[in-house]
């Protein structure tokens, strides 16, 4: 029996076609050429053409995912491939990654990479090292680096922070009474404030920031706690974004949360005392992440 899975209007967007932006036909040739991955292609993220455009050429976003396509977590939400030990690291993959992104007419990029608990430094050193050859070759070139939590080993948080790069991400994901559901059972809410933390004790004048996936259940009361806990630790952006499930194994739905409340919770978030919050259904960590930072922190 086929189930119908019925999906609120405002969650029906048209597929992009990014294909008329002049940057798109560029980054996905070189992409192949060079065994990059992007979040962008891969999770077949429906933004894609207004990232990689942009209405302003110096805010045009890409994220791409570093030390290859297979996590050592098993996130319940995510759809990630899941192996205790995914293959080694591709040493090339730093100058790759900068010398592409330095061709490319972008102003911001988000590196991210899968959770590698297999590796003795969680791959702290290799995220540095991609931040570093980028800032190299092209200075100007905004750089955000949304890492794991290093299972809590903060040295390699301070690796991370201290490599150039402009803005630090880690994503809480849910609140915490919902965190031993949705992910992985070695994640925990207070090691990923700690993680946050961390960053503004070594580098106080870092944009740290957070994502939020709403619609796993979570009650309001919930969400004010988890704003509150991340001002707390001084978190300068928020998003908020509609959970999806991915596939039948994954987590179901619970509710799909309206644009008018999603309109809500940024209001709330920018009273709270946040530099930014992007917030609606569609909205991923990385959305228009370039122009957010150049509109509202460089200001
Ligand atoms: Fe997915 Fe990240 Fe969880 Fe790995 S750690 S399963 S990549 S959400
Ligand atoms: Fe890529 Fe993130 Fe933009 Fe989606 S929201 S296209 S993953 S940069």
């Amino acid at each position: 029996r086929r189930t119908i899975t019925r999906l609120p209007d405002w969650l029906k967007t048209p597929i992009p076609s990014p294909g008329s932006n002049p940057n798109y036909g560029k980054i996905k040739a070189d992409l192949r050429g060079l065994n990059l991955h992007t979040v962008c292609e891969e999770a077949r993220c429906p933004n894609i053409g207004e990232c990689w455009g942009g209405d302003n050429k110096n805010a045009a976003t890409a994220t791409i995912m570093l030390m290859g396509d297979t996590c050592t977590r098993g996130c319940r939400f995510c759809s990630v491939k899941t192996n205790r030990k995914p293959a080694p690291l591709d040493p090339h993959e730093p100058e790759n990654t900068a010398e592409a992104l330095a061709r490319w007419g972008l102003g911001y990029v988000v590196l991210t990479s899968v959770d590698r608990d297999d590796l003795a430094d969680g791959g702290a050193r290799h995220f540095a090292e991609t931040i570093r050859r980028i800032k190299q070759k092209k200075p100007t070139l905004l750089v955000e680096a949304l890492t794991g939590d290093f299972m809590g080993d903060l040295e390699m948080v301070k690796i991370v922070a201290e490599s150039g790069l402009d803005v630090y991400a880690h994503n809480v994901e849910t609140v915490e009474g919902l965190t031993p559901y949705v992910r992985d059972r070695r994640a925990t809410f207070r090691q990923s404030l700690k993680v946050l933390e961390h960053v503004k004790t070594v580098k106080p004048e870092m944009i740290t920031k957070t994502s939020i996936m709403l619609g796993l259940g979570e009650t309001e009361q919930e969400i004010w706690d988890t704003l509150r806990e991340l001002r707390k630790v001084n978190v300068d952006v928020v998003t908020f974004g509609q959970y999806m499930r991915p596939t039948k194994r994954h987590l179901k739905v619970e509710k799909y949360v309206t644009p008018e409340e999603f309109e809500i919770w940024r209001q709330r978030a920018l009273e709270l005392g946040f530099l930014y919050c992007a917030s609606g259904p569609l909205v991923r960590s990385s959305y228009k992440a370039g122009e957010a930072f150049i509109e509202n922190v460089l200001r």
